[in-house]
């Protein structure tokens, strides 16, 4: 039953306000009247704002961040016979896009900050091991320089899906790999109208085989020099993504003030995502950790409060990926634990404190601060 609730806190609010979206319905005219609906010069202008944010000399804007993880992995001539590891945890694209190069995905288990453990890679390490895919989940860059140790000569290529803006060392998500990957589909926190990707590097040849792979591996109309799909990216989208790209490190400030009153009025109950002083995380989900997570969900539904339980089956647990070697002890206690509270820069500072009281309240703190 839910109870007659005045605020309602929503998981995520896509719609455009109206400011937003008479800025962009210019952006999209401007597209129809100069007719370059593929590889118009939205997309060139993209690639070079994403490439000197990230700090990286080339971005290739594709279709998605699967299609972005896809391509990467072939233009780093990852194929069958090859052993890629990533983590356990993530969503099902990264270990999809491995896949399908014919590559086998390998997944090592995670840390309590629930990115990929280099220890577990470093026991996962064979022969046959090509690649390392990371994934800066949650909007946390994983610890690059364990892993980088790890890796060794081994190839590094970012799912940086969840983490544009995120910071480790004073350096961007998508800049610590030989290539990184980027997700702008409309969940994200830098988000297009619809489906979108990049993919950086500094390689001048991978750059080179990237751009003839997001066109079916043609070199021109008529000379192909590999098997691949068409995924580039969309001029309408590009855009888009052009007027988003000005407003992102105010949406990453507001995140992480509401990133910040959570961790500190939420610490007591639960365990909260760990923020350490050489990273800045930029709260793509918040997840806090409780073993009285499933109880814990009730309580705040109940309350109109909408939150998630993300990949409650990690990757090594779906039915095609299950005989792959895998390390996911820890990862297997952590996802029973896990609940994703609503952050959004959208949410009002009533319904931040409405999200913390409740929780507070659950955990029969009956102080309720209302001058947070
Ligand atoms: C969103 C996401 C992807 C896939 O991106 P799409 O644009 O939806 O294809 C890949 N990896 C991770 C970690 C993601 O969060």
């Amino acid at each position: 039953m839910r109870l007659e609730t005045k605020i309602k806190v929503p998981y995520l609010d896509l719609r455009i306000p109206p400011e937003e979206r008479e800025i962009l319905l210019r952006a999209i005219d401007r597209v129809f009247q100069h007719g370059r609906f593929i590889l118009g010069p939205e997309i060139a202008e993209f690639e070079a704002a994403i490439a000197t944010y990230c700090n990286r000399k080339y971005a290739v804007g594709v279709g998605s961040g699967t299609m972005a993880l896809f391509l990467g992995l072939k233009a780093m001539q990852i194929g069958p016979g090859d052993e890629v590891i990533t983590t356990s945890l993530s969503w099902i694209a990264t270990a999809n896009a491995i896949a399908l190069t014919g590559a086998t995905p390998v997944f090592a288990d995670i840390g309590d900050d629930l990115n990929i453990d280099p220890k577990s890679v470093s026991r996962l390490i064979t022969s046959k091991t090509k690649a390392i895919v990371p994934v800066h989940y949650t909007g946390k860059v994983c610890n690059m320089e364990a892993l980088k140790r790890v890796a060794g000569n081994l190839k590094i290529i970012e799912d940086a899906a969840q983490a544009f803006g995120a910071l480790y060392n004073g350096k961007c998500a998508g800049s610590f790999g030989d290539l990184a990957c980027f997700s702008m589909n409309p969940m994200k926190i830098f988000a297009a109208c619809g489906e979108a990707g990049v993919i950086l590097t500094d390689d001048p040849a991978v750059h080179e085989r990237l751009i003839a792979l997001r066109y079916n591996g043609t070199v021109n109309k008529e000379w192909c020099i590999a098997s691949s799909l068409n995924g580039r990216l969309d001029t309408i989208q590009a855009a888009i993504l052009l007027h988003r790209f000005k407003k992102v490190d105010a949406i990453i400030k507001k995140r992480r003030e509401i990133g910040d009153l959570y961790n500190q009025y939420l610490s007591p109950f639960v365990k909260v995502p760990n923020e350490k002083s050489n990273e800045r995380d930029i709260y793509f989900t918040y997840q806090i950790q409780t073993p009285r997570r499933n109880e814990l969900k009730l309580y705040l539904e109940e309350r109109g409060i909408e939150v998630k339980i993300q990949h409650p089956l990690l990757m090594c647990q779906q039915s095609i990926y299950e005989k792959n070697p895998h390390h996911a002890d820890r990862a297997k206690t952590l996802v029973q634990n896990i609940l994703c509270l609503p952050m959004h820069e959208k949410l009002s500072g009533e319904q931040q404190e409405y999200v913390i009281d409740s929780i507070r309240d659950f955990f029969g703190n009956n102080q309720h601060n209302r001058n947070l």
